[in-house]
């Protein structure tokens, strides 16, 4: 069409912008509010040099993306991975623009993280490297400007050493520029587990309109990390049956169905929180996404389900639980095997609403209970499944669909509202 389009080469950039194009063109969206849109406000890239354990230095880089602050601050995670780079998180800043908007909370997207291998690092080293990171993107963030968060590889610890870093850069303690922090410094009980609760929650949501009970469906996950393991677990307590688990160490399977209680306990035991040496399932040699299964939970990294796969998939049902772990490709075969799939934005939105729910105490100063916190997140997340399930149903479209149409809608009135040059 117009010349407002971009071209990715990245291959998650390009999802991200297809995505995004396809939504709006068939929202009939303005082609200035595409321009805006397709575009992100600040990308930035630092370098974190780094002092190593033997005494040398090392330089990683960093990145922060903000793709939108129209709605509020850029509000998205930080992670640590090797395949890191600035148009990664673009794409998932874009994609956490949509997910704030659709969880219908004060927030734009961003998005950050560090190009490093954190499983080869000792403590001292990633503390030393993410204090670094912290002061060198302090610029840009802020409570009001941008509001970090864990991803895949950080957790409290590293929202720790970040607020600490900054608080002391301010002269004063700075509870709001970063969430998903521990309970004893400024978290929220819940937000631990938030994104695997709001995960399986849309799972359950998902069988209750098809009319199944969680105890007829045979589940496997991907990833047993912090959305994996809770999803797993919140499921598991709903009666339904894991058949499969999987991690970097391998995939675990049982026709029997696992205890994943006492997979929580292995992982605790484990020095690195991984399932290796679990004895409660079999391990298998196969991908995991092929498992024979009703239900499927990718929780894992992007791309998980893809050309390759798709065709092979067993599950009838995929909930998202990861960023990005269907391709667009696959999402073509998958529809076409009539195969229904959650979208990530709205599944895995848990933790983002967990996130806002631990700044507004932060911000008040006033903590809520844990009873508190998971009865308004499953209300959250309950209404917005059924506004994406009902939305797609009434227009005959996909979910992924339904949900980037009224993910879109809330920003561009909001753009509108305020002027294009924000
Ligand atoms: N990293 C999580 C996500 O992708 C949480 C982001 C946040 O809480 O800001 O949604």
């Amino acid at each position: 069409m117009s010349g407002t389009r971009r071209t990715a080469t990245n291959v998650l950039l390009h999802t991200a912008l297809e995505n995004f194009y396809g939504a709006a063109e068939e929202m009939r969206l303005d082609e200035n509010l595409i321009a805006v849109l397709g575009n992100s406000e600040r990308r930035l890239e630092v370098s974190v040099p780094t002092e190593m354990d033997d005494g040398s230095i090392k330089v990683f880089k960093g990145y922060r993306v903000q793709h939108s602050s129209a709605i509020g601050p850029s509000k998205g995670g930080i992670r640590y991975h090797p395949d890191v780079d600035v148009d990664e998180c673009e794409a998932l800043a874009m994609l956490m623009t949509w997910k704030c908007s659709l969880a219908g909370i004060p927030y734009g997207g961003g998005k950050g993280g560090i190009s490093c291998d954190p499983l080869t690092m000792s403590m001292k080293e990633k503390e030393r490297m993410s204090r670094t990171f912290a002061a060198r993107i302090a610029p840009i963030i802020g409570t009001w400007r941008d509001v970090p968060a864990p991803d895949v590889n950080t957790g409290g610890q590293e929202m720790v050493w970040f607020m600490d870093t900054i608080s002391k850069m301010h002269a004063q303690v700075e509870p709001g520029i970063f969430t998903g922090k521990p309970i004893s410094y400024w978290g929220a009980k819940g937000r631990t587990a938030a994104t695997g609760y709001g995960v399986a929650t849309c799972g359950l949501e998902l069988l209750k309109v098809l009319g199944k009970e969680p105890a007829s469906a045979r589940v496997a996950i991907q990833g047993f990390g912090n959305v994996g393991s809770y999803t797993a677990l919140v499921m598991s307590e709903a009666g339904a049956k894991i058949v499969a688990i999987s991690d970097v160490t391998g995939v675990y399977y049982s026709a029997k169905g696992i205890d994943i209680k006492k997979a929580f306990e292995h992982i605790e035991k484990h020095p690195k929180k991984l399932l290796e040496g679990f004895a409660g399932a079999d391990k298998v040699d196969y991908d995991i996404v092929t498992a024979d299964c009703d239900l499927f939970f990718p929780c894992a990294l992007e791309g998980a389900v893809n050309e390759k796969n798709a065709d092979k998939l067993k599950a009838k049902w995929i909930v998202e639980g990861a960023n990005a772990p269907v391709t667009p490709e696959a999402d073509k075969i998958l529809d076409k095997n009539g195969v229904i799939v959650v979208p990530d934005f709205l599944a895995n939105s848990g933790g983002v609403i967990g996130s806002y729910f631990e700044w507004a105490q932060d911000l008040s100063g006033y903590f809520w209970t844990e009873d508190e916190y998971n009865q308004r997140l499953m209300h959250i997340m309950k209404g917005n499944f059924k506004l994406v399930w009902d939305y797609s149903q009434g227009k005959k479209i996909k979910m992924r669909r339904a949900a980037f149409m009224a993910a879109i809608q809330r920003v561009a009135d909001v753009t509108k509202l305020r002027g294009n040059f924000l």
